[in-house]
Parts: structure tokens; C-alpha cells; sequence
């Protein structure tokens, strides 16, 4: 494990040091945002018409250093807590952290789920640079993924943060809507391509280019202050609609969510419910409130690290030392019957 945990370290070592590029004027984008100031419509005459002011505001090229730093760490310390301490308590204090940081401060930008729109621009748009910081958010969780599964959606992602932290009454949504509905991510992901791309395979997409998934996203206005009341109903309803159906948005809508489960299928290593020998008691399908469990065992494109099975296994080892044997028995009687 240890092992596993200092590759991470040194691949999350080589993006910062990747990262610091950042600087460099060929990542400059070539776009000036409109901000806080912005010259009045009259100014620039002829019907000219300012776009709406944009956020995050533009900052200091260094601070994006920063943010790859702070990705970085947060997934090595997301799979340490998940795959080493297996700590559901460890797991909760790295999400509101990285919910204040990448959430709240940052407001939501830059993130790996709207830079999959930034790198489709780059390859169907020569003319359009991409900032280094952009290539390094979009590909160190999906490297993540590939090493050890879904770590960044466990305890780094701010918008699966959001959902997690309401999750307070989950129900099972049956199995075969929950793979029905969980093709709607995939279908998203390929919409979402094809209107950053402006057209595929010769056909335009309605309406222009577009970057849908920043237009749609649901939870960034909450974590700016504002927003289309459009945006802002959809981003309230999934949450409540969260508090039963655990992460609506990261099972069935995510596009980023499609490209983590997809490589995360061929996972070097995953989440194991039992530290050592497998009880097949069938508690952590009833403490898992993603259905990401199948005949006892995690399934790697669906598991969202989220640490919950950890506390209901009485073969782990801190619930071993917390758990009265009778405890265990009476858990395992109510799932039986
Ligand atoms: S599925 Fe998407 S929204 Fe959910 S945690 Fe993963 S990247 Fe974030
Ligand atoms: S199997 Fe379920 S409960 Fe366990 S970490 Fe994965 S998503 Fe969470």
C-alpha cells in the first residue's frame, strides 16, 4: 500500500512540476474575460452588447500553481484516507476542505469536469491555446483512476462534496433503472464534445459553440453567489432530491463521472470492503447508498470512495474494535431476514 501511496506522490510531484509551466507565455489564453470593469455598452457603440460579468475573476499566474499543488495533495491524502486509513471521518474532513477550497474559494474554476470542453476546443481549434493548468486538472484524476479508481470523486471533487455531505436518507434505486439512468452520463459526455467542438463528424451542433457543462452546471452558482434561477432550481432540486437518491449528478448526469468510470474499469487497484477475509454478511450493500456494490464487492466504475462500507464491516479493523460481536450478529440477522 505504502508503495502504491508514494507512486501517487511522485506522479502528483511530476504535474506540479508540470504545472509550473503555468507561467510560461504559451500558457497565456488568448481570450481577455470580461470582469468586474467593464466599459459601458455606449462606449463601444454600434449595438454593442457586454457580456455579463464572468467569475472567478482572473488572478495572479502563480496562484494556479497553487491549485495543482492543492489537487495534488488532496488526491494522494483521498486515497491514503480510502485505501490505507480507510476512514469514513478522515474522508468527511477532506471533503469540506476541499468543498471550501476548490468549491467556495476557487468557485468551482478551474475543474476537471468543464476542462474536458477546454481540450476539445484545443484539438478541433489550433488556434486555441490551453492553459497548462487546464491539461493537468483535466488528466490527474483520470490518472488517479487508473492507479487506484475514483479518488478524486471520493473527497476532492467539490461538486460530489455538495451532494455527499446531504445524503441522509438514502434509498436503493432498483438496479435496473440505476444502469438505465447511468447511461445518461455517457450520452451527456458525447453532447457536451460535440457543442465544444462546435460540430462532429461534419454535423454542427444547434446554436453554436458552447461550453454546456459550465451553462449547466449545477452547483457552481452556489458556490459563486449567483446564476441563471434556472441553473440554480436544478442545482437545488438534485440536492434534495440527494438527500434520498445519493449523488443524482455524479451517477447519472456527470460527463467527467463517465470518463473516471470508464478507466476506472481497468483500475490497478480499488476500494476492498474487507481489509482481509471476505465475510459475504452483505452489510456493506446496505451501508453503500450509491449501488455501487454487487455480490459483496465494490465495483470499480461506480465506487466513489466514498468510505461509508468501512464502517459498517465488522472485519475492518477500526469497526473490529468498536463493534460487540452480539452488534454484528443482530446487523447481519436484520439483512438475512
Ligand atoms: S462524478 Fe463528477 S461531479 Fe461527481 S464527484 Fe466525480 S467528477 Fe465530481
Ligand atoms: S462501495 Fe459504496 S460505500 Fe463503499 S466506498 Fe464505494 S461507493 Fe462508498
Amino acid at each position: 500500500m505504502l508503495r502504491l501511496i508514494k507512486y501517487g506522490c511522485v506522479l502528483a510531484v511530476l504535474m506540479v512540476l508540470l504545472g509550473s509551466e503555468i507561467a510560461s507565455p504559451r500558457a497565456e489564453a488568448q481570450f481577455v474575460r470580461p470582469v468586474d470593469v467593464v466599459p459601458p455598452d455606449d462606449d463601444i457603440g454600434e449595438g454593442y452588447k457586454t457580456p455579463a460579468v464572468q467569475r472567478p475573476l482572473p488572478r495572479e499566474a502563480w496562484w494556479n500553481l497553487v491549485d495543482v499543488a492543492s489537487l495534488s495533495a488532496a488526491l494522494v491524502l483521498s486515497t491514503w484516507i480510502v485505501l490505507g486509513r480507510r476512514s469514513r471521518y478522515w474522508l468527511v474532513a477532506l471533503t469540506v476542505a476541499c468543498l471550501a477550497y476548490f468549491g467556495f474559494y476557487r468557485q468551482g474554476c478551474v475543474c476537471p469536469i468543464g476542462a474536458i470542453q477546454n481540450v476539445t476546443l484545443s484539438l478541433a481549434d489550433s488556434t486555441y491555446v490551453l492553459p497548462v493548468v487546464v491539461i493537468v486538472f483535466f488528466l490527474l484524476p483520470l490518472v488517479f483512476a487508473l492507479l487506484f479508481g475514483r479518488v478524486f470523486c471520493g473527497g476532492v471533487c467539490p461538486l460530489g462534496a455538495i451532494q455527499d455531505l446531504v445524503v441522509l436518507q438514502p434509498v436503493d434505486v432498483p438496479r435496473r433503472w440505476d444502469k438505465r439512468l447511468g447511461i445518461l452520463k455517457y450520452v451527456y459526455l458525447v453532447v457536451a464534445i460535440w457543442y465544444a467542438a462546435g460540430a462532429l463528424m461534419g454535423i454542427e451542433a444547434p446554436g453554436g459553440r458552447e461550453f454546456i457543462i459550465c451553462r449547466f452546471d449545477p452547483f457552481v452558482g452556489f458556490f459563486r453567489f449567483t446564476g441563471s434561477a434556472g441553473v440554480l432550481i436544478f442545482g437545488g432540486v438534485l440536492l434534495v432530491l440527494g438527500i434520498f437518491i445519493g449523488r443524482p449528478y455524479c451517477r447519472y448526469l456527470c460527463p467527467y463521472g463517465a470518463l473516471l468510470a470508464i478507466l476506472s474499469r481497468f483500475a490497478w487497484r480499488g476500494v476492498s470492503i474487507t481489509p482481509d477475509k471476505e465475510l459475504d454478511c452483505g452489510l456493506c450493500t446496505e451501508a453503500c447508498p450509491l449501488g455501487a456494490i454487487e455480490k459483496n464487492r465494490a465495483v470499480l466504475s461506480s465506487c466513489l470512495f466514498c468510505a461509508r462500507c468501512f464502517d459498517w464491516c465488522p472485519r475492518d479493523k477500526t469497526n473490529r474494535a468498536q463493534c460487540q460481536e452480539g452488534d454484528v450478529r443482530a446487523r447481519a440477522e436484520t439483512v438475512e431476514s
